[in-house]
């Protein structure tokens, strides 16, 4: 399926620009004239920076890109993707309640991007790059 609209940021992985890519996401949306309860539930793409910020790079700066994308029928897509870590089991990391972060974390951030959005997929090579994307109709 072709994009009607596309949208493309890359920024640093500074916990700053993790409010900057929520507003930026919404902002993109607007087109849509989403309800503001849509807006809250495009919002939680800032589930997936902070991960991309804290767990791909533990120990450095990285680039992240997040991707907006906008089909026919009002269907808004986000894909946020980095190069650092991975993870070296997806299915165990979507778990509700698992985290690596240790005690600051609650291991939630993907169980709520699923409840919140219309389809989540996580795609990663471990030491090479992690890709987000998340579906909202
Ligand atoms: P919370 O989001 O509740 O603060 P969390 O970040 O640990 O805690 P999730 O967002 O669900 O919980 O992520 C689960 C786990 O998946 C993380 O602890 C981390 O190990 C791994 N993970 C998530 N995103 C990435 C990423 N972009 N790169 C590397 N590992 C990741
Ligand atoms: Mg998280």
């Amino acid at each position: 399926m072709k994009a009607i609209d596309q949208v493309t940021v890359t920024f640093t992985s500074r916990s700053a620009n993790e409010g900057f890519a929520r507003a930026c996401a919404a902002c993109f949306a607007a087109q849509l004239d989403p309800t503001l309860d849509e807006v809250a539930d495009i919002k939680t793409v800032s589930e997936a920076v902070t991960n991309a910020i804290v767990h791909a790079y533990p120990d450095r700066l990285g680039q992240i890109a997040m991707r907006l994308r906008l089909f026919d029928g009002g269907v808004l897509e986000i894909q946020v993707k980095d190069a650092g870590v991975g993870i070296p089991d997806v299915e165990q990391a979507r778990t509700p309640l698992f985290t690596t972060g240790g005690e600051e974390r609650s291991g939630m951030g993907f169980t709520i991007m699923e409840s919140f959005m219309d389809g989540l997929k996580v795609r990663s090579q471990t030491g090479r790059a992690t890709a987000v994307t998340m579906r909202k109709r």
